[in-house]
């Protein structure tokens, strides 16, 4: 039997944009008790407050991923507001990508901090809560660049594909009663290039983007696991434009 995601409360890192944003407001509407988190707080306090119009439950929190006491603060929040977590989503992320030559290092630097330890800190503050519950739910945001590298995506895929494996290893560790699942998205128009500082892959982005889908097309991918029945894990789930080749 499927179960419903009514009141069960769901934190999601990167909440300020994107597929984050769009996760909190689906999530919100079929009635999840959600916790958005990221930096930009008056981002987080407006989708709050649209939410929450609408009828939803929400709550906004500080959390820069790359910060371990955050992250324990963050779940801590959930536990308090809404007496447990259920379902964290490990959505933040950064797609700083370019070619090894350019020598970007503060862009590897900070791919690594964000998409790997920032999802590690999120387990490492989760784990604990969902151990005592005996019950809880991990979905770490890996990439489609988690499965194939391309030039100028070696950090980035790197990332991701650490993403799929610390998911991997969590799955097997967790036990019956605690679930991972993978989400994995092709090109999705957010805000994820804007951020790219080497001009030539920012401008090959852009044309890879013409067809991108959008951030409301992976929310449905994020219910779909969480209301399967409890003893059932959908491990990954792959989402592609239809137009995209590779
Ligand atoms: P956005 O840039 O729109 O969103 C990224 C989110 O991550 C923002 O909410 C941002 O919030 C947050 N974030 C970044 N750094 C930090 C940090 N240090 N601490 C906390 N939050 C942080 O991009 P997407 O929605 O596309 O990205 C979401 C996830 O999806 C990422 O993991 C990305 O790699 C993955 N993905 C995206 C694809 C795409 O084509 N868009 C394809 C495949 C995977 P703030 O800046 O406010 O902190």
């Amino acid at each position: 039997m499927t179960i419903s995601v009514q009141d069960k409360v769901v934190a999601i890192t990167g909440a300020s944009s994107g597929i984050g944003e769009a996760a909190a407001r689906v999530l919100a509407q079929a009635g999840a008790k959600v916790v958005l988190c990221a930096r930009r707080t008056d981002r987080l306090d407006k989708i709050v407050g649209e939410i929450k119009v609408a009828g939803g439950q929400a709550i906004a929190r500080p959390l820069d991923v790359t910060n371990r006491e955050d992250a324990k603060a963050f779940v801590n929040a959930a536990v308090e507001e809404f007496g447990r977590l259920d379902v964290l989503v490990n959505n933040a992320g950064v797609m700083l990508v370019s070619p090894l030559a350019e020598l970007k290092i503060d862009d590897w630097d900070q791919m690594i901090d964000v998409n790997i330890k920032g999802v590690l800190y999120g387990i490492a503050a989760a784990l604990p809560v969902m151990r005592e519950q005996n019950s809880g739910h991990v979905i770490n945001v890996s990439s489609v660049a988690g499965h194939r590298v391309g030039p100028a995506t070696s950090v980035y895929s790197g990332t991701k594909w650490a993403v799929r494996a610390i998911s991997e290893g969590f799955r097997q560790e967790a036990g019956a009663s605690i679930r991972s699942t993978i989400i994995s998205p092709g090109a999705v128009l957010t805000e994820l290039p804007d951020h790219i500082s080497s001009a030539a892959i920012k401008e090959a982005a852009k044309a890879m983007y013409a067809t991108a889908i959008s951030a409301d097309a992976i929310p449905n991918a994020i219910l779909y696991a969480i209301e399967q029945p409890a003893d059932v894990d959908v491990n990954e789930i792959l989402i592609r434009p239809t137009a995209q080749q590779s």
